[in-house]
């Protein structure tokens, strides 16, 4: 596969692009999944797949993922700590021991809980069903392997690809906003919910917004939480608090995940931080004790949205780019890194047999794998919003059965705990804890 002419490698920040003289994969989009898609490909193939990760916003600013916390599912951590990120987070991972789920009206005086989760919803190796990860140093340990295992991390976007008709040759020229370009076997799409690339491949989209936001902040408490996440059911939507590592102004800390109707958030965070805290505390019990404000809050409009295809010529849909989901059960970026998984296994699949990793064959594998698990997790979560965000009484009276059946049928609790579509026997290896 020839360099075009007028081709650049353009702003490599470190690692050795182009170095295989033989097949070259580019990720458009240095999120989470897009990291560990670029990593995994790279430890698993060293010089044979030169790999490329393109996105304005390299280096990742340390002010990117601030106060963020994602809830990592068993199978997310398995991958982490197969490609070696997992033993770097430290405390950076703060294990789940117990989930208690809670359905009221604001000025209810009791909160009756439905739903728990112990112990018994642990991974089949006996450790926790999910842990909650701190976005920041998660995005900054996956930049350094990806470092170390010879990524080039290039700072400029992906505007569209050339070459991608029918009948492709061995590449596509990946073309940035400012008219450079690149020549890859396969270019992934990991940038975002609004992906330029998928626009531009006239991959079709269908969704949905919400009329509700999500709200997101990390708070200080003087009691320790055990490792107790709490998810309380509110007309609004979810408003979830999940537990940090120690740490923080008052010893402990937790995130919230809070989702409130749209028009009513700009009254809610307009005011100061006690303001604030003053609303954090009459929508949760106040077992954490005395609080304080750590890092946020921060609102960000949601939506759902799944694309008509993951894939299209020379080009695979990843992360949100591919499917947006409300984050009730917390598991958008589970999916994302699933998709990785899956990718990831389909292109060494192929490379291994000297087969090409661009090609259809490969990219129909991948959409095979991801689709079914998607439009299920899609599915669940946007119907458990419908049903729990109002106060409706009919409404009210048929959830609170649902969750007490929920209690009773694993299959269900499966779905909270992000193993829902697959079993542990039909996810890939990485999901599974085996390098590729
Ligand atoms: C309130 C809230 C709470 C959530 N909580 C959880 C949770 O607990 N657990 C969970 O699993 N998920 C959760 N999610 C979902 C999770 O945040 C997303 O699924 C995940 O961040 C998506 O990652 P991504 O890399 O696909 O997209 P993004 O994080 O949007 O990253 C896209 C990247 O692409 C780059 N980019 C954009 N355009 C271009 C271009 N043209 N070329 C190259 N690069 C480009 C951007 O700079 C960016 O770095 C939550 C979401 C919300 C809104």
């Amino acid at each position: 596969m020839g360099a075009a002419a007028g081709e650049t490698q353009g702003s490599v920040m470190s690692g050795a692009s182009g170095r295989s003289g033989g097949r070259k994969l580019i990720v458009a989009g240095g999120g989470i999944p897009g990291l560990t898609l670029a990593l995994a490909l790279a430890q698993a193939h060293g010089p044979a797949l030169a790999v490329a990760v393109h996105d304005p916003a390299l280096p990742a600013g340390a002010g990117r993922h601030r106060g963020r916390a994602y809830a990592v599912a068993a199978g997310g951590r398995r991958m982490l700590a197969a490609l070696g990120i997992w033993e770097r987070l430290g405390a950076a991972a703060e294990p789940i021991t117990e989930m208690v789920i809670s359905d009221s009206r604001l000025a209810d005086p009791v909160r009756p809980v439905f739903l728990t989760f112990g112990r018994e919803a642990d991974a089949e190796d006996g450790t926790p069903f999910a842990h909650m990860v701190e976005a920041e140093p998660l995005a900054a340990a996956l930049l350094d392997a990806c470092r170390e295992a010879g990524v080039a991390l290039v700072a400029r976007g992906i505007a569209r690809l050339e070459g991608a008709g029918e009948g492709a040759g061995d590449g596509v020229r990946a073309v940035a906003p400012d008219g450079t370009a690149e020549t890859a076997s396969l270019v992934v799409a990991a940038d975002g919910a609004r992906s330029r690339l998928r626009e531009a491949a006239g991959i079709g989209w269908v969704g949905w917004s919400y009329p509700q936001s999500g709200i997101v902040a990390t708070i200080g408490h003087d009691r320790p939480h055990a490792g107790r996440a709490y998810e309380h059911f509110l007309p609004s939507g979810p408003f979830a608090v999940l537990p940090l590592a120690d740490g923080g102004a008052l010893g402990h800390r937790s995130s919230i995940v809070w989702t409130e109707r749209s028009r009513d958030v700009p009254a809610l965070l307009g005011g100061d931080a006690a303001e604030v805290l003053a609303e954090i505390e009459r929508r949760f019990t106040p077992e954490l004790g005395r609080l304080c404000l750590e890092a946020g809050p921060h609102a960000y409009p949601l939506s759902f949205g799944i694309a008509r295809r993951f894939r299209g010529t020379r080009l695979a849909l990843l992360g949100d780019a591919a499917h947006v989901i409300h984050p009730i059960a917390g598991q958008g970026l589970n999916l994302g890194l699933a998709d990785a998984a899956a990718l990831a296994e389909a292109v060494t699949g192929a490379l291994r047999l000297g087969l090409d990793p661009g090609s259809d064959a490969v990219l129909q594998e991948y959409e095979r794998a991801r689709r079914f698990d998607t439009l299920a997790m899609g599915a669940a979560t946007d119907g458990l919003n419908r049903l729990f965000s109002n106060d409706a009484l009919p409404l009210r009276l048929a959830r609170d059965l649902g969750l007490g059946l929920v209690d009773r049928m694993p299959v269900l609790k499966r779905f909270f705990i992000g193993e829902a579509a697959a079993s542990r026997g039909a996810q890939p290896r990485l999901m599974r804890g085996e390098r590729l």
